[in-house]
């Protein structure tokens, strides 16, 4: 409490004493019976801000008017009003004051026996006084309390007055009654005020709480509806901060997906939703995402969403539908049904159709908060679409590269290796591995027969005794090789052109008709060529079959295929050129038999072979009788065509095993492995008669020619450990059978015993 209040307090305090100790015992115990009075009115009293409705003026005014003393009204209102508490205590000395103030002009202005009139005018002057007193209080309070809010007169003036008016007429009866039965009498007269004051206060008590009510009703409402706005915006800061972890980290379209749903279903409850997306080309259809009761089924949302035509311009906010404006209702009943696209700046994803019951999905903050939510989705859904590809383009990258390494292994694998078959075989193989195919086969030209050839494979070992077996005649693989037909620089054949008579490889697929199959489906009746090219010349073909992704390859895999097909015709000219290096260094330079180094080697082998197995083998050395008469009569021209035929008469004769080698002049030799003693006089016999018999055209004289050879044969191991020792025992037998008579067959071992003779 301020201390100017206790400061009134104090004064209005001191003076009460100072007023008990000077009153007359009369006053004094009119004050105490006053006071009593008042006490019980305090009661009644009615505060409204700066006015107040106190029933003590009809006491304090009778008893001014009655005791003509403005000490009496001091006191009983000062004692009467006081409460053991400051603040009542400065209420009571403010009220006190005022009538002491207002009773001490009163009695100034009125005589105490004044007549009755001038007595009423002077209350009239004691009703204005009292009411500057309580404005001179107001003011007081309000300059010392600092309050700037100004005083509203015409409230105070009408509240006091309708106090004044009420009280007027009391105080008359008081003072009446008062004149004819005292003091009691006047208190009686006081009762009704009472009554009054009683039920007014009444009132004002219901109406102040009516009031307090419907303030703290309109205070709980304001802080309500502050609460439940704080709790929405946390649950969509708690939403806002959740979505950025959960949607972005989502490893699937359709997880990214149910994350959203999850996020907007706090947001608000979900009823029913669909997102549609779209692949990188518009062309193919979308896929459809359904979450809560979606009704439509997934055609017929793709036909709607197609026909809004949202795959080119989706909306960017929220489109929103009240009930009965859906034009596609997701579910049935009342529902409010959003349409957002799901996109970045860039590219449309897709679209997000999103129904709920709860109207609070209708505040801008919920609206923006769900559209940044689908925002979110749409640059997650980006980031794996980039994923994707990325992982793609590795694994693309990586098989590549992996075709490369085969590539390259096989040009590595090819280095050195002359043999047609074994090159091709680990080409096929290196084709199956790399570009997965599951049969590859190459055909080699014939050109003797003119027809292919199955040379090397993957993938047929069951049936490759068979299969190598069928030749395919130069003919049929003619229509195969049509420029309709042309892929790069091979040649795919659909199964759909072919019949099957076309094909001797012809599969029977299981089911009959290839309705089923995508466009780009591999059928197993489709042919794929890769022609093997050396310039011009078609040294053969690459054939493959049943691609492992039951696809038909791509240009490019096509392109591999004949990198690979060059490969393989880098291996096939290798091995001939390394067949005609082999020709220049081993087979003699007129006739088309092994030369003598060959020979020489052939022979020390074929010696060591058949140290180990212990099997005998025959040495043949022929000469041609008399053939210096043959160059002398006919010229050395005919000499060398007589000694052409007569290696092809005896190679076409031979055993495949058997080398025929010329030896020298017109001496040839020939091996026969495995061969005991008596077989080979047999092989060397008949080709001494094969020989005998041969027609040598002559066709400048337009005649023929015959000669006849005479052989000498030596065994191994039986005649000779050596070549060496074989050789000059084969010499030495051809010897003997020239020396007996020429066109004959002589044994090293009949020479022998016949010498011994
Ligand atoms: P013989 O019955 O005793 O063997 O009598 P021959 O006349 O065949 O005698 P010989 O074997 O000694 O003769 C070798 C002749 O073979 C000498 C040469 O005129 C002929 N000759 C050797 N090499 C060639 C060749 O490369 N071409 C031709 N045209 N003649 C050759
Ligand atoms: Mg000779
Ligand atoms: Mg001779």
């Amino acid at each position: 409490m301020n201390r100017w209040k206790i400061g009134v307090v104090a004064v209005a305090a001191a003076l009460c004493v100072l007023v008990l100790i000077e009153q007359t015992p009369e006053q004094r115990l009119a004050s105490l019976f006053f006071a009593a009075l008042v006490f019980v009115a305090s009661f009644l009293r009615i505060e409204r801000g700066d006015t107040s409705v106190g029933f003590e003026a009809a006491i304090a005014f009778g008893a001014l008017i009655i005791f003509h003393s403005p000490s009496v009204a001091f006191v009983a209102v000062f004692l009467g009003a006081a409460w053991p508490r400051l603040d009542r205590l400065y209420n009571a000395a403010q009220l006190a004051l005022s009538y002491g103030v207002v009773g001490l002009l009163y009695t100034l202005a009125v005589e105490r026996d004044a007549r009755p009139s001038a007595k009423m005018a002077g209350f009239v002057l004691l009703l204005v006084g009292y009411v500057v007193a309580q404005l001179v209080f107001a003011s007081v309070r309000r300059y010392f309390e600092g309050d700037a809010s100004p005083i509203d007169f015409r409230r105070v003036l009408f509240v006091q007055g309708q106090m004044l008016l009420l009280v007027t007429p009391v105080v008359a009866i008081e003072v009446m009654l008062f004149e004819r039965w005292g003091i009691t009498s006047f208190a009686i007269a006081f009762v009704p005020v009472l009554l009054v004051a009683h039920s007014m206060r009444n009132e004002e008590d219901a109406a102040k709480r009516n009031n307090e009510l419907l303030q703290r009703n309109r205070e709980m409402e304001e802080s309500w509806q502050q609460n439940s706005e704080l709790l929405r915006r946390n649950r969509e800061l708690a939403i806002v901060m959740e979505s950025s972890t959960q949607i972005l980290s989502a490893e699937t379209d359709h997880e990214t997906l149910r994350r959203l749903m999850s996020l907007a279903t706090k947001l608000a409850k979900l009823k029913a939703a669909t997102v549609v997306t779209w692949e990188a080309n518009l062309e193919a259809a979308g896929t459809v995402y359904r979450f809560g009761e979606c009704l439509p089924t997934d055609q017929e949302v793709l036909r709607w969403v197609d026909s809004t035509g949202f795959a080119q311009s989706a909306p960017s906010r929220a489109i929103v539908l009240q009930s009965d404006m859906r034009k596609f209702p997701l579910s049935g009943g009342d529902a409010i049904q959003l349409l957002i696209g799901v996109q970045t700046p860039e590219v449309i994803y897709g679209v997000l159709i999103f129904e709920t019951e709860d109207r609070s999905i209708l505040q801008a903050g919920s609206l923006n908060l769900l559209t940044l939510l689908v925002n979110q989705t749409a640059l997650s859904l980006q980031d794996q679409l980039l994923r994707r590809e990325m992982r793609e383009k590795t694994i693309l990258l990586e098989s590549n590269a992996a075709t490369m390494t085969t590539i390259l292994d096989v040009s590595n694998s090819l280095i050195g290796q002359f043999d047609v078959d074994t090159a091709l075989t680990h080409i096929a193989q290196s084709i199956r591995k790399a570009l997965g195919f599951e049969v590859v086969v190459f055909s080699l030209h014939e050109p003797r027969r003119d027809d292919f050839v199955r040379r090397a494979q993957a993938g047929l070992d069951d049936v490759w005794e068979e299969v190598r077996k069928k030749h395919v005649s130069s003919e049929s693989m003619q229509a195969f090789f049509n420029p309709e037909f042309h892929v790069s620089n091979s040649y795919f054949i659909s199964h759909s052109v072919l019949r099957q008579s076309e094909h001797d490889f012809f599969v029977h697929p299981e089911h009959g008709d290839d309705q089923y199959l995508k466009p780009d489906e591999w059928h197993p009746n489709d042919i794929l060529l890769v022609p093997l090219m050396s310039g011009d010349e078609m040294m053969g073909y690459l054939s493959v079959r049943d691609p492992h992704d039951r696809r038909i390859p791509s240009i490019d895999k096509v392109k591999t295929l004949e990198i690979f097909a060059t490969q393989a015709v880098t291996a096939l000219q290798s091995a001939r050129q390394y067949e005609e290096i082999k020709r220049l260094t081993f087979i003699d330079a007129l006739t088309p038999a092994y030369n003598h180094r060959f020979f020489q080697d052939a022979l020390s082998k074929e010696i060591h072979r058949h140290g180990r197995t212990r099997h005998s083998l025959a040495l043949a050395m022929l000469d041609i009788d008399n053939f210096k008469r043959v160059n002398d009569s006919f010229g050395h021209p005919v000499g060398d065509e007589i000694l052409k035929g007569l290696v092809e008469e005896l190679m076409q004769n031979a055993r495949d095993s058997d080398v025929v080698a010329r030896y020298g002049g017109e001496e040839f030799a020939i091996i026969f492995p495995d061969t005991p003693a008596s077989s080979a006089h047999d092989a060397a016999n008949r080709m001494r008669e094969l020989i005998e018999r041969r027609d040598f055209p002559l066709p400048a004289l337009d005649r023929t020619l015959h000669i006849t050879v005479s052989i000498g044969v030596a065994v191994y191991p039986h005649d000779g450990a050596n070549p060496a020792e074989l050789i000059s025992r084969a010499d030495a037998a051809l010897y003997f059978a020239k020396k007996h008579g020429k066109n004959q067959v002589a044994m090293a071992e009949d020479v022998t015993s016949a010498e011994a003779m």
